[in-house]
């Protein structure tokens, strides 16, 4: 497994942790609005071998809580698991960034308690996905990604990054209710800096205010207790 890229510290991609996220390149989907085009389109700013990152971690395993796995789509490398396995045996837990399109990798390395903690995009409503992002096949996968995280005893939150078109008030409203009783949504702001499709959004920006993400959350809250807005991430 090779990674593209290595942040050292972070102190808000694994809640409630200090950690390392390590990169990986390569995505099967082209959202628009994804803020890592160079991890989506499978370039590699760095390369970075599995063994490299162990021996990075191993002297530094003290000074972290965990290690975050994001992309692009991790669950395309096949050294995943292993590479999950082999942090944990540092001691260190694991968190996994991912689109929910590979529900039989999900399944896999929630069987082998390989990852500690998911976090799982839902990009809009599964009835938009197609044509918006991809194909009715995928966002069936999407769906089967979301029972098996909540019928799993991993812990996890879902997230979406609110912009139109993916995402207004009815839209999270239909994803909130496809996830009633979710341990945790979050609402992440749109941010305009870095974008796969700059042209997509010619029309103006189409975030929302702080004012409206609010609004957004109150909205989702009945579906989702623990519903929290952050501001301007994305996987
Ligand atoms: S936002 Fe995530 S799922 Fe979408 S293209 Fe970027 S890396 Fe892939």
């Amino acid at each position: 497994m090779i990674f593209a890229g290595l942040q050292k510290t972070s102190l808000i991609d694994y809640p409630g942790k200090v950690s390392c996220v390590a990169f990986v390149s390569g995505c099967n989907l082209a959202c628009p609005f994804c803020h890592n085009p160079e991890l989506a389109r499978g370039l590699y700013p760095e390369r970075i071998a599995a063994d490299a990152l162990l021996e990075y971690l191993t002297p530094r395993k003290r000074l972290l809580d965990g290690v975050v796995i994001s992309g692009g789509e991790p669950t395309l490398a096949s050294g995943l698991p292993d590479m999950c396995r082999a942090i944990q045996g540092l001691g260190l837990p694991v968190k996994l960034d991912t689109n929910g399109t590979r529900p039989e990798v999900l399944q896999h390395l929630l069987a082998h308690q390989v990852v500690d903690y998911v976090a799982m995009d839902i990009k809009t409503s599964l009835n938009q996905y197609a044509p918006l992002l991809t194909t009715e096949a995928t966002a069936r996968k999407v769906a089967r990604s979301i029972r098996l995280i909540m019928e799993s005893d991993v812990d996890y939150e879902f997230r979406t990054t609110c912009l139109r078109p993916f995402v207004d008030e009815k839209i999270v409203v239909e994803i909130a209710r496809g996830i009633q009783g979710a341990r945790r949504y979050v609402l992440q702001a749109f941010r305009s800096s870095v974008l796969l499709d700059p042209k997509f959004f010619s029309a103006g920006d189409p975030g929302f205010s702080a004012t409206s993400m609010q609004r957004l959350r109150q909205s989702v809250v009945p579906w989702v207790a623990d519903t929290q807005v952050r501001g301007g991430a994305g996987d």
